[in-house]
Formats: C-alpha cells, structure tokens, sequence
C-alpha cells in the first residue's frame, strides 16, 4: 500500500471546497485533476474539504478510500441531501486554508484555473472570482433565463453579481469568515458572495460540458432558485405595490372626478359593464399576484424564525473533533 500523506500541523494555504450528490464517477478524475494543478502550486500546502450531500450511491465510500491515504482530503458527511449551498457553508465553517475556493466535482470549472486565482491573489485581491466567457456547454435557454435573472437581480439590489460569475472563485480568509459567521437558512451564494464586498476581481474561463454524471438541475429547480436569490437579497418585489398602489388610488380619484363633472354635465349613463369587468379582474389578479409575494417572503420568515441548523454532519474524517 502507499504511504499514507500525512498533513502539517499549521494550516493549509489553500482549501479546496467541494460539495458533492451522487458523484462517485466523477471523483477520480476530479481528485487526479486537482493533484495535478496544485503540483504546479507547489509552494502552497493545501486541504480539499469534501462534503458528502447524502449521496446514496458509493461517493462516500469512495471518498473514505482516497482520505484513508491523503490526510489532505477532509470529509464532511451530511445526514441527508441539504443541497449544495449548505454543503458550500459547512466547507466554509470547517476549512481552515488562509483562502478557499469552491468547486464542483464535475470538472466544468477547470482546475487549472486556481493558480490564475492564487496569482491575484497574492496581488491582494480578497475575492477573485471566475466568470464564464463562454457559455456554449449551456443550451440557448438555460443562457437567456440566466442573463434576464442577472439583469432583474442587479437592477433590485444594491450589492450586484457579476454578469457570468459562478460558484467558482477563490476567496481570502476574511471573506469566509464573514460568510461563515451569517446565520441565515435562505443561502444564496452568489448574493452571499456579493453583498460581502471586498477587493474584487474577475478571471475569465471557458465553462466545460460535464464530463461524468449527470446535473441535478432543470428549469423548475432554477426558477425556484432564482426566487431564493431575489428574496434573499432584496425587498423590492413587496415594496413597489405601494408605488402601483398609490399610482392606482390617483387615477382613480381622477376618474371619479371625471364621472362627477360628466354626470353633471350629461345625467346620469349606465353602460361599461364590459370595461367594470375588465377591471375587476385585472385588479384581482394583481392582489393575488401581491399575495403571492407576500407569501413567498412570510414563507421564509417562517423558515428563518425556526433557527434549525443548517445542516447535519453524520460523520466526519481527517476532521479534528475541536473544530
Ligand atoms: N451538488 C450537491 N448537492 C445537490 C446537488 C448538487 O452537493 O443537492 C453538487 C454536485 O455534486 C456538483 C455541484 O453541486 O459538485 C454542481 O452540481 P451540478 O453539476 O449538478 O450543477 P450544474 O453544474 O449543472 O449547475
Ligand atoms: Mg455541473
């Protein structure tokens, strides 16, 4: 058997954070790609932190052989699938590299691209994020609802995304201990990372096709997710009904004026049962669209306010138990 890599006391430089559901075909590759790359990084020490998002096929078996011979390779099992924001905020909790930089198991971030990071690093930006130049792995719909999502999420917020930036990023240790320290169960990353701030700076990259596995997305999950981020980050969808509302009440008190002074001129004229109508229904589902928002965020309040953990670490590996 080969020797088992042990680790050095102090800490890492860098920690890989990897969140992970179902992937066992696709962590060799991973693991033989990050090797590689941070052999070109030789003069930094690093960790890759792997959360097992309670895959149900052989990912944590798998993961246990590769720790059992490099102490580098922490594992943070979850009780069941939470999803990969959590998986991202238990990485950021328990890693311990003086910047970290999640990743996907899938490859479709290229490894490569992490000595890019740590060089702008090193220049003294806190946060370098990579943003996708190319988006022609994704299908022609999935990239029109992505850039229509970017346009209204930046128009209601005041901490921007960066149009094409992922998931994939390296970020100093300030910023993770920022975002380690939110207590918040509504996660969405991109605003998390966002609305932290800090030295900034993009690298762009072209975003590979998967290439073992398969996504575990499709347009219902992204809608919803979209709706996690525009109500995690901002309260504009419920204020502007006063606005609509306020703009409503003026025209209508205009209009009564209007009936007013024409009765008066003319007597009295019954017709516009059509248009009584029209506006009846358009009225009403305007309130129940507004019902709807309302719901959207009370239903998040509700989730906030019952202050469950995050997430549930089942087991852990290469993982001191003082952390
Ligand atoms: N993932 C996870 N929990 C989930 C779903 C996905 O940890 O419930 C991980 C997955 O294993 C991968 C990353 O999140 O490492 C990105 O997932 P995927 O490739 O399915 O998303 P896409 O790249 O299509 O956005
Ligand atoms: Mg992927």
């Amino acid at each position: 058997m080969n020797k088992v890599i042990t680790e050095k006391k102090e800490c890492p430089d860098i920690s890989i954070i990897v969140s992970m559901y179902n992937e066992e075909e696709s962590l060799p590759s991973f693991f033989k790609a990050i090797a590689e790359t941070m052999a070109q990084l030789a003069s930094y020490s690093y960790e890759i932190v792997c959360i097992d998002d309670g895959s149900t096929d052989g990912t944590y078996d798998l993961l246990e052989q590769y720790a059992a011979e490099d102490r580098r390779i922490k594992i943070l099992k979850f009780s069941r699938n939470f999803g990969k924001e959590y998986g991202l905020m238990a990485g950021f909790k328990y890693c311990k590299g003086r910047a970290a930089v999640p990743i996907d198991v899938d490859l479709q971030d290229p490894p490569e691209l992490i000595i890019e990071f740590v060089k702008k690093w090193e220049e003294g930006f806190e946060m370098v994020y990579g943003i996708r130049n190319d988006r022609s792995s994704d299908s022609f719909m999935k990239r029109l609802t992505a850039a229509l999502f970017y346009k209204i999420y930046n128009f209601m917020t005041r901490s921007p995304i960066p149009y094409n930036a992922g998931d994939y990023r390296l970020i100093d240790r300030r910023v993770v201990n920022a975002i380690s320290e939110l207590q918040e169960r509504n996660i969405f990353m991109k605003g998390i990372f966002g609305w932290t701030g800090f030295k900034s700076c993009g690298v762009k990259y072209v975003r590979q096709k998967r290439k073992t596995g398969i996504s575990k997305w499709n347009y219902w999950k992204l809608w919803n997710f979209a709706l996690d981020g525009i109500t995690a980050s901002t309260t504009l969808p419920l204020r502007i009904w006063t606005y609509f509302g306020s703009l409503l009440s003026f025209l209508g008190v205009l209009y009564a004026f209007y009936i007013i002074i024409r009765t008066m001129i003319y007597g009295v004229d019954v017709p516009g049962y059509a248009s009584l109508l029209v506006f009846i229904l358009l009225l009403g589902g305007v309130q129940m669209i507004i019902l709807g928002i309302l719901g959207e965020y009370i239903g998040r309040i509700f989730i906030e306010v019952k202050r469950r953990p995050l997430y549930l670490i089942e087991k852990r590996v290469n993982v001191d138990d003082d952390d």
